[in-house]
């Protein structure tokens, strides 16, 4: 896959693509990733890449020319024909639709993504309408720029890209993770696979630290028990912290019961 992100700070990005995972990936030629400085294409002695809002009001905005030339420079297919050729063009944008795992997983399919940055007031509305094909949002809140919502999307996206992960099978299992119950040789199914709620809660050595033991189950060797407890766990655990996700989720029977029992549980202690 290729990556192009349009920015005015380019140097933003030495850390987030040299770590971990992006790093691997690109090492590996799963991704190659190019950062493009707008500066570069505004023609004035001052690189001059925003400019006052029409109307009046707070601020500057980026204006449309750099960001235009700049695609114009990338060999990217017409808007058109961009899905059909796996492109897409991405502003990030507080104003956009929210990005998620199943964007993620989306965007992981495609060939070339160009990830347009703004900054100061936004960018100028021309190139969300006529230029990008998405306007993706990270989360409800407003960032100074769109580099820290790129590093985002880029290493969300990244690590599905198969043979970016060592152990592939684990992106299927993670929080959010839409993908079927996957079934991973040598670990009983369903240790597994997050069905769309949240992780498990992982535990590793010492088992007892500072007074503060490991759920004895976990060092049963009972895989039937383990599998159970996890799953539990993980159900309780949404039903916490994010119990719009158990509403969506895709529950087996097994998982119904025991969602009844958490939520009987749970009312019992109110009373
Ligand atoms: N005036 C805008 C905010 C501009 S912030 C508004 O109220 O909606 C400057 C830039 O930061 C934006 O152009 C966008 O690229 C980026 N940005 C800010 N918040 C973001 C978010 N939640 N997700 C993705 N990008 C964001």
């Amino acid at each position: 896959m290729k990556v192009d992100i349009l920015t005015i700070f380019p140097d933003f990005f030495r850390g987030p693509l040299d770590y971990g995972i992006v790093r691997r990936a690109r090492e590996f030629g799963l991704v190659e990733i190019q950062v493009h400085d707008l500066r570069a294409f505004a023609h004035d002695r001052h690189r001059t890449v925003d400019d006052r809002p029409f109307g009046g009001g707070e601020g500057m905005v980026l204006k449309p020319e750099p960001i235009f030339e700049c695609m114009e420079a990338l060999d990217i297919a017409p808007r058109d024909g961009r899905s059909a050729a796996k492109q897409s063009a991405v502003l990030l944008s507080a104003q956009g639709k929210r990005f998620g795992q199943r964007v993620a997983e989306e965007l992981s399919a495609l060939e070339r993504i160009v990830l347009i940055c703004g900054r100061y007031e936004g960018v100028d509305e021309r190139v969300g309408e006529h230029l990008a094909d998405h306007e993706l949002s990270i989360g409800d809140y407003v960032l100074s720029g769109g580099e820290l919502g790129a590093a985002v999307i880029l290493d969300a996206m990244t690590r599905l890209i198969p043979g970016a992960v060592g152990n592939e099978a684990s992106t299927r299992q993670e929080s959010f993770s839409t993908h079927p119950k996957a079934e991973v040789e040598g670990v009983p199914s369903s240790t597994c696979a997050a069905g769309g709620l949240l992780d498990y809660p992982h535990y590793t050595r010492p088992s007892e630290f500072r007074g503060m033991a490991v759920p004895e189950v976990l060092i049963s060797g009972n895989h039937e028990e383990i599998r159970r407890w996890r799953r539990r766990s993980a159900l309780g655990k949404t039903l916490r912290n994010r119990p719009d996700l158990v509403n969506q989720a895709a529950l087996s029977e097994e998982e119904k019961k025991l969602l009844a029992q958490i939520v009987g549980e749970s009312d019992e202690r109110k009373i």
